[in-house]
C-alpha cells in the first residue's frame, strides 16, 4: 500500500484484506467470463473490490453485508479452472451471485467464515443453495437452466463445508506464497463517506472486455488478428491462457497473443514505452548503463506495491567516471482525488502527464527525461508459438545465419522465421533423441510461456534432421555469460540472475512441470540482460546412456539430490536442489561445484552429508538460501514460490531507498 491513507481504511475496520480473483458475472448468456484480480477488502458493513489500491478511484464494486444471502465454497466437480487461484466461493447477494478464487485453502476458509459470521444476523438467508458454478446459461449442480431456480443443496450458514476434503484440482498445490492474507489493518476514524454508493455491483467488468495492444502483433495466420500498438480491441473468447480470440474497430476476428495486450483501464501504464513492469533497481541500473545516454530513464515499480520510480541516468555528474544514477519515487498528494509530483510545485493529475512534463523540463531532477530505455519499446516478448495451435513449422520459412554452440542433441544455429523473427534453430542429431515422443510432448512444451522460460515457437517434425526452434538469446548461455565477466557483477545483479531462474521455475512449479536438468549451462541470457530457463524437460529425450543413468560421465549427479542419483526420483523438489547448485554457480560466477572430485565421489560425499562451501560473494542469508535446497529431505526444501520471496527479500535488503 502507498503512503496514502486507503479509502477502506478511512471508513471502517477492515476485517480482512487480500488480493484475490473475481470471475465476472456473466449477466448476457454468450459474454465471455473473464478473471480479474482484485483487492477484496471486507468491513464490518462491507464487502468491496479495487483494481490495485483501496481507494475510491480503483474501486470496481461493493456490496452491502447486509444483502447477503448465502456466502459458500463452491465444489467445482473437477472441472479445470481457469485462473490461477484454485479455491472459488460464491458471494449471493439480492438476485446475484460473485465468484470470487482466493488462492489457497487457508485463504477461502478464513473468507468465507468471516463472512459468514458477519452475516449471520441477515433475514434473508437462503435455505438452499447451489453448490457449484452457474456457467453458460446453465447450473453445473443441477443443470437447471434458469439462474433464479432455486437452489439443490441445504445451506448450512454455520458448517465449514471447506473442511471436507475436497475432489483434488490439478496444480492447486503449489500456489504463489507470496499472495498472503495480510493482517487485519487498525481501526481508523470515520471520515464519512460520500453517498454515491448504492450498494450495487458497480463493476463494469461484465461489458465487452476491452483491451489496448502494447505491441503491434503481425498476425502470421490467416485466423490471426493483428494488433497495432495502442489499439484497442475487444476479448471475443478466451481460448487458453496464450491465446484469445479478439475484435478489431474494423470488425475483423482473429487470434490475438494474451501477453501482447493490456486490459484498457486508465490506471494502467503497461502501455507506455518508459514503463517497465519487471524492472527491480538493478536492472534500472544496469539498463541504463548499458544505454549510457544523458537523459536515459526508467519508470518501474518501487518496492512499496502500488507505487512507481523514476531511474535516470545523466553523464554529468561529478566522480564515477561522470556518470550517476538517481531514483526518484513518484509522490502522491493525499486526499479523495491525489495528484502526483517528483520535485515540490510541480503537481500532475495522472503519472503520464507528470513524465511528459519531466521530459521537457528538469525542474529539479538532475537531467529532463529524454530517453525512456526499457524491452518495450524494442522488442516485443515471445509469443507461445508463432500462432494459435500451430507448432508445426515449415522449413522453407527459416533462413540460417551463424553458428551459436553444439550441446547434446546437436548443431544450434541462429536464424530468421519469414526473413525477420530471429529464432535459434536447433538441428537434432540422428540417434540423439526419442523423437517421437519429444514431438507429441513439444505441444505440451510450446503453452509454457513465461518472461523467464526460454519460448519454444515450434518444431519442424516433416524432415530429418528435425528442427527444434526457440526463442533467441543474444548472450548465449548463463554458465559462459558468467565466467566470460567475473568479478563484474555486483551483489544485486548475482541476486537478479538468481531470481528471474526462480521466477521461470516457479511457472514451471505451478504448471507440475520438473526440468530434471536446471544448471548454469541450461539458462540462456538475452539482450536486455534477462536469465531465462531452457531446456526444461529436455533430459527425458535423451538418447544416451552415459547422460541418463546416474552412473554415466555425463549425469548431473553435481546438481542432483540423493533421491535421484540413487532413485532417480524426479520432483519439483529435486529441482529446488538443482536450484541451490545453480546459485552457487551464479556466486562463484562460474565455478565447478565439487571442482576436485568425481561424480562417483560426490555422491558419497554428499550421502554423508558434506555439502557445496559458501562463495566469498554470498552473504550469510543467500548461503542459508542454498542449504535449504540441499536438505536431504526433499519435503523440507522450500518451495521456488518461497524462493523467490527470499531472493526478492534479500535483493530489497541490498538495495538502497531511493533519493
Ligand atoms: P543441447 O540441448 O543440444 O545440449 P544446448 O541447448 O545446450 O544444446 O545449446 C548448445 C549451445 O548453443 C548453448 O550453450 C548456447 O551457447 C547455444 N544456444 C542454445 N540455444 C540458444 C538460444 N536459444 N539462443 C542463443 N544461443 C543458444
Amino acid at each position: 500500500m502507498g503512503e496514502g491513507v486507503g479509502e477502506a481504511r478511512m471508513s471502517a475496520e477492515v476485517l480482512l484484506e487480500e488480493t484475490l480473483i473475481k470471475r465476472s458475472q456473466q449477466k448476457k448468456r454468450t459474454s465471455p467470463l473473464n478473471y480479474k484480480e482484485r483487492l477484496f477488502v471486507l468491513t464490518k458493513s462491507r464487502l468491496t473490490y479495487y483494481d490495485g489500491r483501496a481507494e475510491k478511484r480503483f474501486r470496481r464494486g461493493s456490496i452491502e453485508l447486509s444483502r447477503i444471502r448465502c456466502v459458500e465454497i463452491v465444489k467445482n466437480g473437477g472441472g479445470v479452472i481457469p485462473c490461477q487461484n484454485k479455491y472459488p466461493f460464491q458471494v449471493v447477494y439480492d438476485t446475484n451471485t460473485l465468484y470470487v478464487f482466493a488462492p489457497s485453502h487457508d485463504s477461502r476458509s478464513l473468507w468465507v467464515q468471516s463472512l459468514k459470521e458477519e452475516i449471520k444476523d441477515n433475514p434473508m438467508v437462503l435455505t438452499k443453495f447451489h453448490p457449484q458454478f452457474w456457467q453458460e446459461g446453465a447450473w453445473l449442480c443441477c443443470r437447471q437452466a434458469e439462474k433464479q431456480a432455486p437452489g439443490c443443496e441445504e445451506y448450512n450458514l454455520f458448517g465449514d463445508i471447506s473442511r471436507k476434503p475436497l475432489p483434488p484440482i490439478p496444480g492447486e498445490e503449489c500456489k504463489d506464497k507470496r499472495r498472503r492474507c495480510r493482517p487485519p489493518l487498525p481501526p481508523t476514524p470515520v471520515d464519512g463517506d460520500d453517498g454515491d454508493d448504492d450498494g450495487e455491483d458497480d463493476d463494469d467488468d461484465d461489458d465487452d472486455e476491452v483491451v489496448v495492444a502494447l505491441y503491434d502483433f503481425p498476425g502470421t495466420e490467416p485466423h490471426d488478428l493483428s494488433l497495432v500498438r495502442g489499439g484497442e480491441y475487444v476479448i471475443l473468447e478466451k481460448c487458453d491462457v496464450n491465446w484469445y480470440k479478439a475484435r478489431n474497430k474494423y470488425g475483423e476476428e482473429g487470434y490475438i497473443p494474451s501477453n501482447y495486450v493490456t486490459e484498457k483501464s486508465s490506471g494502467s501504464l503497461v502501455q507506455f514505452p518508459w514503463y517497465s513492469k519487471q524492472v527491480n533497481r538493478n536492472k534500472a541500473e544496469e539498463l541504463l548503463r548499458k544505454e549510457d545516454k544523458e537523459g536515459a530513464f526508467i519508470v518501474r515499480d518501487s518496492s512499496t506495491p502500488g507505487t512507481y520510480t523514476v531511474s535516470l541516468y545523466t553523464k554529468s555528474a561529478a566522480g564515477e567516471g561522470g556518470s550517476s544514477i538517481k531514483h526518484y519515487h513518484i509522490k502522491e498528494t493525499q486526499g479523495s482525488s491525489p495528484q502526483f509530483y517528483l520535485a515540490e510545485k510541480h503537481l500532475f493529475s495522472s503519472i503520464p502527464d507528470l513524465i511528459e512534463y519531466h521530459k521537457h523540463n528538469a525542474a529539479g531532477l538532475v537531467a529532463r527525461l529524454r530517453y525512456p530505455v526499457g524491452k518495450q519499446d524494442k522488442s516485443a516478448p515471445s509469443t507461445a508459438g508463432f500462432s494459435y495451435e500451430k507448432w508445426e513449422i515449415n522449413p522453407s520459412e527459416l533462413t540460417f545465419m551463424k553458428e551459436l554452440g553444439s550441446g547434446q542433441y546437436g548443431l544450434v544455429r541462429l536464424g530468421k522465421w519469414r526473413a525477420q523473427h530471429k529464432v535459434a534453430i536447433k538441428a537434432i542429431k540422428e540417434g540423439a533423441m526419442y523423437e517421437e515422443d519429444f514431438i507429441e510432448e513439444a505441444k505440451v512444451m510450446m503453452k509454457l510461456s513465461h518472461p523467464k522460460l526460454v519460448q519454444l515457437y515450434g518444431v519442424c517434425s516433416q524432415q530429418r534432421p528435425i528442427y527444434i526452434v526457440t526463442e533467441f538469446m543474444e548472450h548465449g548461455c548463463l554458465l559462459n555469460f558468467l565466467r566470460q565477466r567475473r568479478g563484474s557483477f555486483s551483489l544485486g545483479s548475482l541476486l537478479s540472475i538468481c531470481l528471474d531462474v526462480s521466477e521461470g521455475m516457479e511457472y514451471l512449479e505451478s504448471n507440475g512441470f520438473i526440468h530434471r536438468d536446471l544448471a548454469a549451462r541450461n539458462c540462456l541470457v538475452n539482450e536486455a540482460l534477462v536469465v531465462k530457463v531452457s531446456d526444461f524437460g529436455m533430459a527425458r529425450y535423451v538418447l544416451d546412456n552415459q547422460y541418463t543413468s546416474s552412473s554415466g560421465v555425463k549425469f548431473p549427479v553435481k546438481w542432483s539430490p540423493p533421491e535421484v542419483f540413487n532413485f532417480c526420483k524426479y520432483s519439483s523438489m529435486s529441482d529446488v536442489w538443482s536450484y541451490g547448485v545453480l546459485m552457487w554457480e551464479v556466486f562463484t560466477e562460474g565455478r565447478m561445484p565439487f571442482e576436485q572430485h568425481q561424480n562417483h565421489e560426490v555422491v558419497t560425499l554428499v550421502t554423508q552429508g558434506h555439502r557445496l562451501y559458501r562463495p566469498k560473494m554470498a552473504t550469510p542469508t543467500i548461503y542459508d538460501a542454498m542449504q535449504l535446497c540441499w536438505q536431504e529431505r526433499p519435503e523440507d526444501r522450500p518451495s521456488f514460490s518461497e524462493l523467490c520471496m527470499m531472493i526478492s527479500d534479500a535483493l530489497e535488503a541490498d538495495t538502497p531507498p531511493p533519493n
